[in-house]
């Protein structure tokens, strides 16, 4: 008897649901004509961003790549006269990405970035490959001030070790011996 209850009460509440909204004026987004602005986080389109100062911010330390599940990042290091390391080459493969956003987790430099922009579909699996020149922009993306090279200790042409903000002086580890 009690089962037969909760099961008269179960269909009465699914229905309930559904005759409130039968009363209700229906919402219709008109897409691709009108598009409902996505929050800063959603994860879609995959951009490289730059410094503040406008240089490339990707340190080509393969943390991405190697986070990614699915494997579809592969890049080449180099490293420039000035010190700053840079990837020779940079590409994703969108076709296989599955929008985790897990790469952006990983980066140290705040380098890669999902976008809000997810019109990314293509009839040509092939153009979903995207080179280094397809996701670099001029731009910081979310992370406006952020400079990995004022704050990690590393010596650029534009700075020594411990010179930048909040950088204190290189330990001398032989002042550490007994
Ligand atoms: S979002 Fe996820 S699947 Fe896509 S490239 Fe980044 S780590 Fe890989
Ligand atoms: S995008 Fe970030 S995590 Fe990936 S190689 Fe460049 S600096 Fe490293």
């Amino acid at each position: 008897m009690t089962e037969i209850f909760d099961s008269v009460k179960a269909f009465g509440n699914g229905f309930s649901t559904t005759f409130k909204h039968l009363f209700k004026k229906p919402i219709t987004e008109q897409y691709p004509e009108y598009k409902r602005p996505l929050p800063d986080r959603s994860r879609a389109r995959i951009v490289l961003t730059c410094d503040p100062d406008g240089k490339e911010r990707c340190v080509a330390c393969y943390l991405c790549s190697a986070v990614c599940p699915v494997t579809c990042i592969s890049m080449q290091s180099a490293e420039k006269s000035d010190g700053r390391r840079y990837a020779k080459w940079f590409r994703i493969n969108l076709g296989r990405c599955i929008y985790c956003g897990l790469c952006e987790e990983a980066c140290p430099t705040s380098a890669i970035q999902l976008t809000p922009d997810f019109e990314n579909t293509k009839l040509d699996i092939l153009s979903l490959v995207f080179e280094k020149k397809d996701l670099l922009i001029n731009s910081c993306g979310k992370d406006k001030d952020y400079n990995f090279y004022k704050y990690t200790g590393i010596k650029t042409n534009s700075g020594d070790k411990g010179t930048h903000a909040f950088e204190k002086k290189p330990v001398n580890v032989k002042s550490n011996l007994p």
